[in-house]
């Protein structure tokens, strides 16, 4: 049986929906590793470091939770760390085809990683960290969306901080 899980993503930054995924995948693995890709084609907001440190601290309460950073292709880290599952969030049919075409080709380049999905919790299925940066942007209160060290965060990013 496999114990330990690869969850991969972006997290710029993490929300109540990632957290919510993470809750999810503690339950099944004995150990879930939370792998931030350093994605610099996204050009993401937070630089690797603050992504990571964000998610330390909004796992910090949980067992079994580890935060990795990784460049490259996620079946290499996950042969690295000797893991067999990579965890993704599924939020809404919109998410399917990117996360299908996903699924299929990291399976084509290693067929002993398989990728399960989970769901968040209903209220967290519109949410994600692209719409939250505009709604910040925009002035918008996020405290229904992410922690509140994460709010402060993204709006002193934005220039938006009181
Ligand atoms: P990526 O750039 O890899 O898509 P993200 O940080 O946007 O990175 O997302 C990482 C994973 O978490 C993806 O599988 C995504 O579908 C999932 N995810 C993002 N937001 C949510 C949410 N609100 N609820 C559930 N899963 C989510």
């Amino acid at each position: 049986m496999c114990q330990r899980a690869i969850y991969p993503g972006t997290f710029d930054p993490v929300t109540y929906g990632h957290i919510d995924i993470i809750k999810r995948a503690q339950e099944i693995f004995s150990e879930v590793m939370v792998a931030v890709a350093h994605n610099p084609h996204k050009k993401p907001l937070f630089s690797v470091k603050e992504r990571v440190d964000m998610l330390k601290k909004a796992t910090a309460d949980l067992k079994g939770i580890e935060i990795y950073d990784f460049d490259g292709l996620v079946v290499d880290f996950a042969h690295k760390h000797k893991a067999k599952v990579l965890i993704r969030g599924l939020r809404m049919l919109s998410d399917f085809e990117y996360e299908f075409q996903m699924a299929l080709t990291n399976r084509k380049l290693a067929d002993d990683v398989e990728t399960i999905f989970l769901m968040p919790q209903e209220s967290y299925s519109y949410l994600s960290a692209k719409l939250l940066k505009e709604a910040a942007s925009l002035g918008a209160d996020l405290s229904c969306f992410v922690p509140s060290y994460v709010e402060k965060a993204v709006k002193e990013k934005l220039g938006k901080s009181k």
